[in-house]
């Protein structure tokens, strides 16, 4: 059964986030164009210095799915940006941790080279501060320091709560790592998470208070400088988006992160790097749109539950 033999009328049914085009109920499934590319992401590869109770991209020291992208690949990449004329002002990369690939300091470089703000996401741990990896950053942060921001994940500001995810004593590993990121001038973010249930507001009172001990100079109010991921569990029900729910949520296509940005990963045994609607489905097929950005510039079909929950319902976006 293909989606041009569904018959409204006579209800064939599909199951829940089955079909691309049409809902269970047989209604027209939302989409999102591309409108604006504003940020280009990178996956550096999944292999990560620990491993998190609940890593969304299930990164370890042993899971290489995802392997590291090099800066040659990176820099293919760059030449599409301006081929394919997109608005991009942002490059972000992310893992896995992404200064185990030995490629980072390197691919931040050529970024920053072509006028891109580029941005970060790491654990700040022991990846990070290797000698070598540091005269790198000590290298580009003084050349194009205002351009480039650190976007550390610390899953909570109560030492005890980070560590019941990433392990004893990583909480202090990260700090440790703040502070030589503070101590030379770097932008820092921070990205948290919301498995504990607190409120926004007690989760920021917190992180402001972390912050002001230890003279970060980070916004704990401002939330694309401290960033509190709403949780995915792929077992809680969610409902599908169609075209309708725009006017009823009040939200807008535009808003999405995938209106806005792309993912390239490379996986293991590819020969080449791929491009993926969004950061969040690195392991769906379906939102796998090409090898390169002119592929990958149609609109993406909201057939995940994430994109219903963590998008459209949580209103959380990766790139904030
Ligand atoms: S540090 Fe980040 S990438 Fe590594 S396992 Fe934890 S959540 Fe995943
Ligand atoms: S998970 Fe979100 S960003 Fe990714 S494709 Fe779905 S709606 Fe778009």
């Amino acid at each position: 059964m293909n989606d041009q033999s569904f018959d409204t009328k006579n209800a064939v049914p599909y199951g829940k986030f089955e079909n691309p085009n049409i809902t269970a109920k047989g209604e027209d499934r939302a989409s999102v164009p591309l409108m604006k590319a504003t940020t280009l992401w990178f996956n550096t590869g999944t292999l990560c210095n620990i491993e998190c109770l609940n890593c969304y991209i299930e990164s370890s020291p042993k899971n290489d799915a995802l392997v590291y992208i090099t800066t040659a690949e990176v820099e293919e990449y760059l030449d599409q940006i301006e081929e394919r004329k997109w608005a991009t002002t942002e490059i972000a990369f992310t893992g896995g941790e992404p200064f185990m690939n030995p490629d980072m300091i390197d691919m931040m470089r050529v970024s920053l080279e072509r006028g891109y703000e580029v941005l970060v996401l790491t654990n700040a741990m022991l990846p990070m501060m290797r000698k070598t990896v540091k005269a790198g950053l000590l290298e580009l942060q003084a050349q194009y320091g205002d351009k480039i921001t650190m976007r550390i994940s610390l899953d909570h500001f109560k030492a005890e709560l980070h560590d019941e995810e990433r392990g004893k004593g990583s909480y202090a590993v990260t700090i440790k790592g703040m502070q030589w990121l503070r101590d030379n001038g770097f932008t820092m973010a921070v990205a948290g998470r919301t498995l504990w249930g607190d409120s926004d507001e007690d989760s920021r009172a917190g992180y402001k208070a972390l912050f002001e001990e230890h003279n970060f100079e980070i916004d704990a109010y401002s939330p694309g400088m401290t960033v509190l991921f709403p949780e995915m569990d792929e077992t809680v029900e969610v409902p599908e988006i169609t075209t309708a729910c725009w006017g009823i949520l009040n939200k807008s296509p535009r808003d999405i992160m995938c209106a806005s940005s792309r993912m390239v990963v490379k996986r293991k045994g590819a020969d080449k790097p791929a491009v993926l609607a969004c950061t969040l489905l690195p392991y769906s097929p379906e939102f796998e749109l090409g090898e390169t950005l002119e592929e990958a510039e149609g609109a993406v079909k909201l057939n995940h539950k994430h994109c219903a929950k963590f998008c459209v319902l949580g209103g959380a976006s990766c790139s904030a």
